[in-house]
């Protein structure tokens, strides 16, 4: 993907990772985020002739982190200074600058500016990095679903996934996994009445066909297919009714609702 905030492309790592390294046309420099692997992402500098400058690291889980010291180690042997970037309010070795809500990030070298967003609810410190309409949100948003609750709440989850809900329509989703054809089949459970989401399964159904990538979605798709964006929706509040005789008071109880049918579905 190419646009005048940079190039973006995919290294493949474990089974469904997705390690998003970011370039530009003007010179060498490549960000990466989320490595939890080294060797896939040393494999892709050296075929690439890329210089790594910056990691940024979206929450502790070790599918995420787990490249860093390799990364690190492998940079020192080029002499490149590398600086990594994370949450504040998480665990994670090797940070050289804690991010929170609100701090800005200048990868120079890129001619890239993001945004931090705090997004807790998959794991408690949970970060995005956010440029004008690209998105980094590691385990938070997926298409068609979202991040389980690993150390959040429902509360917590909802309003991250509700915060994401506002950004520019046109914002590209950089999600870190390929799951998207699962989280369909779990959609059109709840939604057996969405077109919009059959028709987007379809397509789905034919890119995976082809081993493509149906990543980066956007939020406008989202909005139209995600039933963890589309908890205000009479049709999801239903379904989720159906599926539980818990009292629902409101779009957090459907959010928890769908979120405890995912996890069993
Ligand atoms: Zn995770």
């Amino acid at each position: 993907m190419t646009n005048n905030h940079g190039v973006v492309t995919a290294i493949k790592a474990f089974n469904d990772n997705y390690i998003w390294a970011l370039a530009n046309t003007s010179n060498d420099n490549v960000a990466l985020v989320d490595p939890g692997d080294a060797s896939v992402c040393i494999d892709y500098l050296l075929h690439n002739n890329l210089v790594l400058s910056e990691i940024l690291i979206t929450h502790h889980h070790s599918d995420h982190v787990g490249g860093i010291k390799g990364l690190l180690d492998f940079a020192k042997t080029k002499a490149w200074p590398v600086t990594v970037y994370g949450p504040s309010n998480e665990n994670i070795a090797l940070l050289d600058v804690k991010l929170k809500e609100n701090d800005e990030v200048n990868l120079t070298g890129l001619g890239l500016q993001f945004s931090v967003l705090d997004l807790p609810g998959h794991t408690k410190g949970h970060i995005a990095y956010f440029d004008d309409n690209i998105l980094f949100c590691g385990d938070t948003l997926f298409s068609g679903g979202c991040g389980r609750l690993f150390e959040g709440t429902p509360k917590q989850m909802h309003h991250s996934i509700a915060k994401l809900a506002n950004l520019p329509d046109d914002t590209l989703i950089y999600c870190a996994h390929e799951y998207t054809q699962a989280n369909l089949a779990f959609a059109l459970a709840v939604e057996p009445n969405n077109a919009a989401l059959h028709n987007y399964a379809e397509q789905v159904k034919v890119k995976r066909q082809n081993n493509e990538s149906t990543i980066p979605s956007n939020i406008a798709l989202e909005q139209k297919i995600n039933p963890f964006m589309r908890c205000h929706e009479e049709a999801v509040k239903s379904a989720a009714e159906q599926y539980s005789k818990a009292i629902q008071n409101s779009e957090i109880d459907v959010f928890s609702i769908i979120r405890s049918w995912k996890n069993n579905f």
